[in-house]
């Protein structure tokens, strides 16, 4: 029997669990392929298909190195060169570690091979699905923080025997300091670009078809090396002050203290568990505040685990959910960034420079805007996994379906991220440059994230009253005369006309 693996895009690691099922064998037939149809299936951001080939390449090198047999294509499909070379290479048994995905198991499973294929288990998490699911079930509730702090004693992180480490377990009252004065924030580890990476460059700007964002200046890491540097920069300039600022947005602060770890976790050039253990470790030799090292623990121990086990417990139709029955089109603007709202025209044209944004500008702007506006959430999940460098589907359905848009009526969050421009104003610079009036429900200047928030509350009333958590939010509409109430529906409605 000659067994073969095909390597993923995301499962760059040499500890892959296919690749490691294979150890007993020499000279192993691995392959990888850049599949051009694939990438048609959304206007891909430039940058995104480069850093996902570069990486590919650059992995390719070092199997090679390692002395495994490495075949690379370039093809329309996947199917003709793995038939191709299943017969050059006579395999008899292609072994696939499951992709993270679903729609690329289906995808698998649909090929017509000359050979039998075989799933091997994914490694690239810390939670198995069948660990995650026996947490799950049987629960009424699927709280975040239950599963963290079960993370916490399952991995022994951050305890001290049975309990956590400073007597708390979550410290995030410490984390949410609006951006008062001036910030010093610190430089980012960026990348010049290598010879395959200029190569994949001109590749990426010869397609013919749809994709989206600039492809210059591509700065991204593109191997294991470059991966673990900016893991150690992040530890040694950026951990110390995680915490304080993780809610804050400044304009033309890009990434301010955030990580930047995303791309390469969820193409396996990091793994969570040395993510986890390089921070701790920083903790206890250098004595960090524990508001920094906790949040940023909880992100990738809780958040990450919890959003990929959530993604595979959940029903199949999930990605198609739409609790509010929100139809809104997705407006043109997410693509050009032209629009005279401040806040997100700053982010999105940062995404179309970078592919990247951090976590509350995703979920209080941008996420939070399509809420509030009623856009559909499959438009605008769309358009999230299309434009972020870091996105797939599994972090995509659980983030923008469900935490996002509440388009899963409450499975993972306990109530809507909803916000008029109150918040925005608070945790950001973008208000005081707006030609929208922050304060403003109606009128001219009015901010849309102001009439668009309450007309949201005010739709969705009913519903809303279910989720216990929005009582008090709800008694505010009470309090809004019929007359402002009715002004703040029409203009909802003309903006949507109008745009
Ligand atoms: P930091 O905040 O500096 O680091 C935290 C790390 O924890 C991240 O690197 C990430 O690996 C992990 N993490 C934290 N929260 C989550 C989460 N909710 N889901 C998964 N991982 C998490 N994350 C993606 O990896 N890809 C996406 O496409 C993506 N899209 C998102 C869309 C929306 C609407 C929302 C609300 C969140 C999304 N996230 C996504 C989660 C989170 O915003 C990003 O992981 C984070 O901003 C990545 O930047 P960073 O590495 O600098 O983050
Ligand atoms: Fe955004 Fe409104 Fe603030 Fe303008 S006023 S930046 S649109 S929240």
């Amino acid at each position: 029997m000659t067994i073969g693996v095909w390597v993923l895009g995301d499962q760059l690691w040499v500890k892959q669990a296919a690749l490691q099922s294979c150890l007993h064998q020499e000279n192993v037939p691995v392959i990888l392929i850049e599949s051009l149809r694939h990438v048609q299936v959304r206007p891909y951001h430039r940058q995104k298909l480069v850093l996902l080939w570069s990486a590919m390449r650059h992995f390719a090198q070092e199997l090679r190195q390692l002395k495994y047999s490495v075949t690379y294509k370039i093809a329309e499909d996947f199917e003709t060169p793995l038939q191709e070379w299943i017969k050059e290479n006579q395999i008899t048994q292609l072994r696939v570690m499951t992709p993270n995905d679903l729609p690329f198991t289906q995808i698998i499973q649909s090929l017509e091979l000359l050979c039998t294929i075989t799933l091997i288990p994914n490694n690239h998490f810390l939670w198995s699905t069948e660990e995650f699911n026996n947490w799950a079930s049987g629960r009424k509730r699927l709280l975040m923080e239950d599963f963290y702090r079960e993370g916490r004693r399952r991995f022994q992180i951050l305890m001290e025997k049975d309990k956590p480490v400073g007597g708390k377990w979550n410290l995030d009252k410490e984390n949410r300091q609006p951006p008062k004065g001036k910030l010093n924030t610190p430089p980012t580890q960026w990348f010049e670009s290598d010879e395959i990476t200029l190569d994949v460059i001109a590749q990426v700007n010869s397609l013919t078809c749809p994709t989206y964002g600039e492809i210059k200046p591509f700065r991204w890491g593109i191997n294991r090396q470059q991966a673990l540097q900016v893991l150690d920069w992040f530890i040694q300039n950026r951990l110390p002050h995680f915490g304080p600022y993780q809610d804050a947005m400044v304009t033309g602060e890009e990434t301010m203290w955030h990580a930047l770890l995303s791309p390469y976790l969820n193409i396996g050039l990091l793994q969570p568990m040395e993510v986890i253990q390089a921070v701790q470790q920083a903790y206890f030799q250098q004595q960090l505040p524990l508001n920094s090292v906790e949040g940023f623990i909880r992100q990738v121990l809780g958040w990450r685990e919890y959003m990929h086990g959530i993604y595979h417990y959940v029903d199949a139709d999930y990605s198609n959910k739409n609790w509010f029955n929100h139809t809104q089109p997705l407006p043109d603007f997410f693509w050009t960034g032209r629009t005279e709202m401040n806040c997100l025209h700053q982010i999105l044209t940062q995404v179309e420079r970078t592919g990247y944004a951090h976590h509350i500008q995703r979920l209080m702007v941008l996420s939070n805007f399509a809420l509030i506006a009623g856009l559909s959430p499959q438009s605008v999940e769309n358009w999230f996994h299309a434009v972020f460098i870091d996105a797939y589907d599994w972090v995509m359905q659980t983030n923008v379906i469900g935490m996002g848009l509440f388009a899963d009526g409450g499975v993972l969050a306990s109530k809507p991220y909803a916000a008029s421009a109150n918040y925005i104003n608070k945790m950001s610079d973008y208000c005081k440059s707006c030609v929208y009036n922050h304060k403003e429900r109606v009128g001219e200047n009015a901010c849309p994230f102001n009439f668009f928030y309450w007309d949201f509350l005010d739709r969705h009333r009913q519903q809303l009253e279910s989720q216990g958590r929005m009582s008090f939010i709800l008694k505010n509409l009470d309090k809004m005369s019929p007359e402002e109430l009715q002004s703040i529906r029409q203009q909802a409605q003309d903006w949507h006309v109008q745009s």
